[in-house]
């Protein structure tokens, strides 16, 4: 039987295909391609591209294939795109999740492992993050998860179908070998935007903000390693054919480093001077987000391989010295 990974070609999903058939799985992929790259598929998944709203599409997807569960990537994830279109996210993240929990139940498919997020928290009230903290969005974004986490919950009480909801923390890197990597247009993320810095393609980091109550006064993040992310997904999977309950678990490394840290760690990493200033804050970006994340270490087994910052932007570097125009498929602009 097959595994259904929609949004397999974009950043997190690529690597997590990657690593399903690295792990003998059978794997089937729906992306529209709107923010994802046909290149990053591993070309032993089956690829269908489509749109998940388009529900004559999925049904037939799932009629061809003999779907065990599916892994739900597919969604829009830039927060201030959110703030000034939130009907756009609402529409693909929320309803994209209502369409595909329809073809489900109606072939009988009671599988889902989602990516969430720690977006869903909001301003947290306490660091580390723990799942059962309160989650209180501050963007349009966070909330189209938190209603997608919801009508899964939902969805289980009425059809059974059981879910984990996989709350990522800030995701960077890239597979070991440099052959997939993440290219987003724009590109929004603190690590890929510094080691564009690195590679000339900048003039500059802007830092967004030194006056928040941390260490250095910049935003501190909780990273980790995008293979990691990745095999958690596989954990998730076992985890549901094992026939346990739905749940919702954080993925993150329990370590926080400050964006001015992170600034540096690339410094080392690339030997590039990486020019930087200090900008205003962002807005809607908390101070300080840090998980709690040995429920995944716990109930799932999850053990994380990156546990340095250093080794998880030596390998961004590494596809970014690579692919220098990523994958390189970008029509116009
Ligand atoms: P991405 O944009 O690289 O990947 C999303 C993929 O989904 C793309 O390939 C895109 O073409 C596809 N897609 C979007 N809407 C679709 C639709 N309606 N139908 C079919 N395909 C569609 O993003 P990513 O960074 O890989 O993130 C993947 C998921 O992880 C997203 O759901 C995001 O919200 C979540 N997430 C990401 C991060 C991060 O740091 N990157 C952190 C927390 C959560
Ligand atoms: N950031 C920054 N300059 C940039 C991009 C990001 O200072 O050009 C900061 C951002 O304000 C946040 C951190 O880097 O404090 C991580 O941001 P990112 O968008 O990568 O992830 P987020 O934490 O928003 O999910």
């Amino acid at each position: 039987m097959a595994i259904l990974v929609l949004g397999g070609a974009g950043y997190i999903g690529s690597h997590t295909v990657d690593r399903l058939i690295q792990n003998g799985y059978d794997v089937a992929v729906v992306d529209n391609l709107v923010t994802g790259h046909r290149a990053a598929v591993n070309p032993k998944a089956r690829f269908y591209e489509g749109d998940v709203r388009d529900k004559e599409f999925l049904n037939k997807v799932f009629d061809k294939e003999d779907i065990e569960g599916v892994i739900h990537f597919a969604a829009f994830s830039v927060v201030p795109e959110s703030m000034a279109k939130p009907l756009k996210y609402f529409d693909n993240n929320t309803y994209g999740m209502i369409s595909l929990l329809e073809a489900m139940n109606a072939h009988n498919v009671k599988k889902i492992v989602f990516s969430s997020t720690a977006a869903t928290y909001g301003e947290p009230k306490q660091i580390p993050i723990k799942e059962t903290d309160p989650q209180v969005p501050t963007n349009p974004y966070g909330e189209s998860k938190l209603a997608m986490e919801k009508i899964m919950h939902w969805s289980d009480v009425a059809y059974g179908i059981k879910f984990v909801a996989l709350r990522y923390f800030n995701v960077a890197g890239a597979k070991a070998d440099g052959s997939i990597g993440e290219d987003h247009h724009p590109e929004t993320h603190l690590v890929p935007i510094i080691l564009q810095v690195a590679a000339g393609e900048r003039d500059q980091l802007t830092i967004f903000g030194d006056d928040y109550d941390t260490k250095d006064g910049t935003n501190v993040r909780d990273y980790v390693h995008v293979v990691d992310l990745a095999d958690a997904h596989i954990l998730a999977l076992k985890y549901l054919q094992a026939g346990h309950d739905s749940d919702a678990f954080n993925l993150g490394s329990s370590t926080g480093f400050s964006n001015k840290e992170i600034l540096e760690a690339a410094r080392e990493v690339t030997g590039k001077p990486i020019p930087a200033t200090m900008g205003p804050r962002r807005a809607g970006d908390p101070s300080t987000l840090i998980a709690a994340s040995d429920k995944a270490r716990k109930v799932l087994g999850w053990k994380p391989q990156f546990d340095d910052v250093h080794e998880i932007i030596k390998t961004a570097w590494n596809w970014k010295e690579t692919h220098p125009k990523g994958y390189d498929d970008r029509k116009g602009n």
